[in-house]
């Protein structure tokens, strides 16, 4: 028996990464899995190596696409039980440099998309009565300051915070709201980062981390799957930091 069978579970940002990762785990327990992303071609490859498993294509800056996708999704499964809002960008670059354009384009996807996401599924969550839980990806950086991420960290403190509200206004309904708070994990988004490409500043940047190891995907599926599962049915509006240990 899976952890999430018969569960019908949406994951943002899926195509790869952390978000194709917790695809594979979810559907190992047993649910039934639809990723959506805006990389159609990888998205589709994706899918098709995962048992139960569509893919969908969803811009989440998109309020048009979140009602199709989520209508579309009730129409062929009956309900939505778990909704992941995975996807988002990064931004590494000084405060000072940040141009307006580069706040807007971090936050339509980091902030907007997250909280359309909530909202759409949010609402069918309540019509259905059935409950479910929503799992928002923020970051250490929603959990402390981090040089060279204003666009990113602010939007990232602003999932934490949306996840909040969200838990206290539908807990009445069964829906449970929380937070992942990944630290450094090696997917194609940190791929072009030095302290994962360049070996020296790898064994620097892994110094930090008490338990001395870069993340992956895996290490935050498991806190997804935990999130997603009945085994988390008591937790609710909180931040679950996963990061070997840099944030204290
Ligand atoms: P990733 O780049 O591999 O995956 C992110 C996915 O989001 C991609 O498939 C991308 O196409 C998708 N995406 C981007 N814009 C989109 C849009 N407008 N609509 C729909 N999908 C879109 O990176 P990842 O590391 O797997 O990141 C997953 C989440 O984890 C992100 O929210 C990221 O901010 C967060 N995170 C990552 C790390 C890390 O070290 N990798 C650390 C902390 C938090």
């Amino acid at each position: 028996m899976g952890r999430l069978d018969g569960k019908v579970t949406l994951i943002t940002g899926g195509a790869r990464g952390q978000g194709a990762e917790e695809a594979r785990l979810f559907a190992s327990e047993g649910a039934t899995v639809i990723i959506t992303d805006v990389l159609d071609e990888e998205g589709r490859a994706c899918a098709a190596d995962i048992p139960r498993t569509t893919y969908l294509h969803l811009d989440v800056r998109s309020e048009a696409a979140w009602e199709e996708i989520v209508a579309g999704v009730i129409r062929t499964h009956g309900r939505v039980d778990v909704l992941v809002n995975n996807a988002g960008i990064d931004l590494a670059k000084r405060f000072e440099l940040t141009t307006l354009d580069d706040w807007e384009r971090v936050v339509a996807v980091n902030q907007t998309g997250v909280f359309l996401g909530m909202r759409t599924v949010g609402r069918a969550m309540i019509s259905a009565g059935t409950g479910g839980s929503i799992i928002n990806v923020s970051s250490v950086a929603g959990m402390e300051g981090v040089r060279g991420r204003a666009a990113y960290g602010s939007t990232k403190w602003a999932v934490r915070g949306i996840t909040k509200v969200g838990a206290l206004e539908w807990g009445e309904h069964g829906i449970r709201v929380n937070s992942i708070h990944p630290g450094f994990i090696e997917t194609p988004m940190t791929a072009d980062l030095k302290a994962f490409k360049d070996p020296e500043t790898r064994v620097r940047a892994e110094k930090v981390v008490s338990l001395r190891r870069m993340g992956q995907p895996l290490d935050i599926a498991w806190m997804a799957l935990f999130l997603a599962s009945d085994e988390s049915s008591y937790c609710t509006g909180q931040e679950f930091v996963v990061d070997g240990g840099v944030h204290h």
